[in-house]
């Protein structure tokens, strides 16, 4: 008797987003081909080594590992174990204000609240205290919310939506929102830079957001032994035990369609067809250079211009011929001109007079990241996506220098002196690196480009195409890459009529009616396909 074929798919990029998917899909029974332009996979969560020094290139923040623990248990395994998590207590991060003072971040919530009593007063440590517990309700009630695909506005009448509109708020954005716990506006700060995560400003972000710095309070932060970039190697390995194909240096050059359907993707001098291909690439990006763009309605290229994307960043990766013991894993430094500074972001303007930024001391939790005596410092500034107006060619080595001068200000007030490697990375050098107008966190997360309105899981202008990554919901950040990977392959595997035991974890949606098994479609078809065992029920 002949072997039944697996169903076969293609992943278009080896980012964490395509990664976790090509673990979830070859665990669950389909022959999976990732194709990573790239020598590395990784994408923007890979490590950068030079002279002996290994940086994160993006991701330092590992957040709510919740999501990566289920899809870890849903393939047999331990996420912790695996991937060596380090959970950073205290403090998690140091938040110094360009307004006078610091605060030490902590997931120990008693000890949070007295450092925000010592700091601020009695009424905002109520204040936090009571936005612990209006945020941990609002948590529970966007859950299902953000763990359940968007297909459009009639989903808004689903239970889940009714309870989740319960705290949605659309008219006030997160900076209005802490306003009625917080009289102290460094604290208001405090709970509300994290938006800058999504590439936003709190002063526009969704008041829904309040929920990023409550994630950290109450799940804390965690670091990845060997840099955060050292996760999506991880991933791989595991797909490729699970029979996951991962070719690397091979750049998809277009999708294949066949009328509405996509079939499979040309390369450079090949074409491999497939029953489903999934897009991790960014997303603008991937859809501008990849489909054609008669392909495309709601997402031509005419439109994708108009979209509002997230920010970028200025990045300097600085290997130092010394340690900083006393400085902490992560420091933020937030300009006493903060609200100013956002502005001219938002406005493509570059912020020389106090800009905020963030310095990670990685070797403080993980020496082996630099030679013995030395350390990493990775400094990221948030600035402009890429505008005609800026040409950072010209400016960066000016920049470079108001930036160290900037980092003083956390207290590394030699760093001039002892920086023995270096790389700069701007938003041109982002946006060459396909992504879009170099907005590194996608495009923006405002109520106008989220749920049903973002590119959605199933891709909505194209059939057997399913998208993953920062750019389709529930959005950009790790934890929500992660769950684009959960909720694009649970569509996928019920499409292709598998329904594959997942050690527990529920491989379809609470609340949504799963559809009947189709397994017409579960087998491959012919032609040149990617090929395998799975464990599918
Ligand atoms: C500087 C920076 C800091 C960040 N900090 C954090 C943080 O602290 N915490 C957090 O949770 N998130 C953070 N993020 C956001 C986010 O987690 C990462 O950007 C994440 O890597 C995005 O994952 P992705 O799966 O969407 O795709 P990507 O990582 O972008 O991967 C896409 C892959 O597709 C490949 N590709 C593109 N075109 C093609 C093609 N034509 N053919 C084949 N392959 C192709 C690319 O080479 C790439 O490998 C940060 C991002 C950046 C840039």
């Amino acid at each position: 008797m002949q072997a039944k074929t697996k169903p076969t798919a293609i992943i278009v990029g080896a980012g964490p987003g395509g990664l976790a998917s090509a673990m979830l899909l070859a665990y669950s029974g389909v022959d999976v081909t990732v194709i990573e332009k790239e020598s590395k996979v990784g994408g923007r969560t890979k490590l950068v080594e030079k002279d002996g020094f290994t940086y994160d290139r993006g991701p330092t923040f590992f957040h709510y590992p919740e999501v990566i623990e289920q899809i870890f248990q849903a393939v047999g395994l331990d996420a912790h174990k695996e991937l060596e998590l380090i959970p950073l207590t205290d403090p998690s991060y140091r938040l110094v204000f360009g307004a006078g003072g610091q605060i030490d971040a902590t997931s120990d919530l008693d000890l949070m609240t007295e450092r925000i009593r010592e700091l601020s007063g009695d009424k905002n440590a109520r204040g936090f205290e009571k936005y612990v517990k209006d945020n941990r309700k609002k948590l529970d009630l966007s859950k299902a919310c953000l763990q359940t695909p968007w297909t459009g506005p009639s989903n808004l009448f689903t239970r889940r939506a009714m309870r989740v509109a319960k705290v949605l708020k659309p008219w006030a954005s997160v900076a209005s929102d802490l306003r009625k716990n917080f009289d102290d506006e460094r604290i208001r700060l405090a709970m509300s830079f994290q938006t800058k995560y999504l590439g936003m400003s709190p002063f526009h972000a969704p008041s829904l957001f309040t929920i990023l710095a409550f994630l950290e309070y109450e799940h804390g932060i965690f670091h990845a032994r060997g840099g955060l970039g050292s996760i999506t190697p991880k991933l791989a390995k595991i797909a490729e035990g699970f029979g996951a194909k991962i070719r690397t240096s091979t750049p998809v050059k277009e999708l294949i369609y066949e009328g509405k359907t996509v079939v499979g993707v040309k390369l450079e001098d090949e074409t491999i067809y497939a029953d489903k291909v999934v897009v991790n690439a960014d997303f603008a990006h991937a859809m501008t250079t990849l489909v054609p763009d008669e392909k495309r309605k709601k997402w031509s290229n005419k439109k994708l211009e108009k979209k509002g994307y997230s920010c970028s960043t200025f990045m300097l990766y600085l290997g130092m011929d010394k340690t900083y013991d006393d400085q902490p894993h992560h420091q933020i430094y937030a300009s006493q001109r903060y609200e100013e500074n956002l502005n001219d972001i938002t406005n493509h303007k570059i912020t020389w007079d106090d800009p905020s930024l963030y310095v990670q001391n990685a070797c403080v939790t993980d020496p082996q990241l630099a030679p013995e005596g030395c350390s990493t410092l990775y400094v990221l500034v948030p600035v402009p996506n890429t505008h005609e107006s800026i040409n950072w060619e010209d400016i960066k080595d000016e920049y470079r220098d108001v930036i160290l001068k900037q980092m003083a200000k956390l207290g590394y007030d030699d760093v001039a002196d002892h920086i023995v490697s270096e790389t700069i990375v701007t938003p041109d050098d982002w946006g060459a690196s396909d992504i879009y107008r170099g907005a590194v966190f996608n495009l923006a997360h405002n109520l106008g480009q989220m749920l049903w309105r973002r590119p959605q899981n199933r891709f909505e202008e194209a059939k057997n195409l399913y998208i993953v990554g920062g750019g389709t919901h529930p959005g950009s950040g790790l934890p929500t890459i992660f769950e684009s990977a959960r909720i694009s392959s649970k569509l996928l595997l019920a499409d292709l009529g598998l329904d594959p035991d997942w050690n527990g974890v529920s491989n379809w949606f609470p609340e949504v009616k799963k559809p009947k098994v189709n397994t017409q479609n579960s087998g491959s078809k012919k032609r040149n396909h990617a090929s395998g065992e799975g464990h599918a029920a």
